[in-house]
Parts: structure tokens; C-alpha cells; sequence
């Protein structure tokens, strides 16, 4: 599964958005506005709702990030295999048997 390490951030001056790294955007980060270059602080318990949402979302993109990742490292690349042979559909296109029917147009009519 992919996870989006990036939350959208809204800056309070400009109400512009932008998408930072989940990682880095915390309790003491800052990072200046792409539009209107206004320094935003990010600090835990911030008036500012916009900061206070970014952060909120960042720490839930932390935490499934975390929990991917401790997936990842308990069963390794072993599933990726097993799904793609158990797709029923992936069976049914290579059936030689789906391919006589449709090549014989005499057997659907004789079957009526
Ligand atoms: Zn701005």
C-alpha cells in the first residue's frame, strides 16, 4: 500500500495551500509560505487553527506511517506474488478452454 507522506498545509495569511512532508512538520517546525513567503511556525496548542489542523494531520500521517512499516518488516514481499495468482481474472485470460469456445462458432449454435 501506498501512503501520501504529505499533508496540506494552509497558510493563514494568504488561505494558499501547500503540501509539506508529515515527517518534518511538527511541534517547533517553520516553513515559509510558496506564495506569499510569510513564515509559518508550527507549535503544538497554536491559536491559529490552520497550524493547529496541520499538525493534528500530520501526526496521523506519522502514525500510519509507522504502522506500514512495521508491516512491511513482519511479512516481507511474499505477498505481491500470492495476489497475483489468485486473481480470478488473471486465470480466466489465459484458459485455453475460453479460447476453443470462442473460436468454433458451430458449438454455441448446435448447443440450443
Ligand atoms: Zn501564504
Amino acid at each position: 500500500m501506498d501512503i501520501d507522506d504529505t499533508i496540506q498545509v494552509r497558510c493563514s495569511r494568504c488561505k494558499g495551500k501547500f503540501r509539506d512532508k508529515a515527517r518534518r512538520v511538527r511541534d517547533g517546525y517553520s516553513r515559509q509560505c510558496p506564495s506569499c513567503e510569510r513564515l509559518l511556525f508550527f507549535v503544538d496548542g497554536s491559536p491559529n487553527t490552520d497550524i493547529n489542523d496541520a499538525l493534528r494531520k500530520a501526526e496521523q500521517v506519522r502514525k500510519l506511517l509507522r504502522k506500514a512499516e512495521e508491516e512491511e518488516a513482519s511479512r516481507p514481499a511474499r505477498r505481491a506474488v500470492e495476489t497475483a495468482v489468485d486473481d480470478p481474472e488473471a486465470t480466466v485470460a489465459i484458459s485455453p478452454t475460453d479460447r476453443r469456445v470462442r473460436g468454433s462458432g458451430r458449438t454455441t449454435i448446435s448447443s440450443r
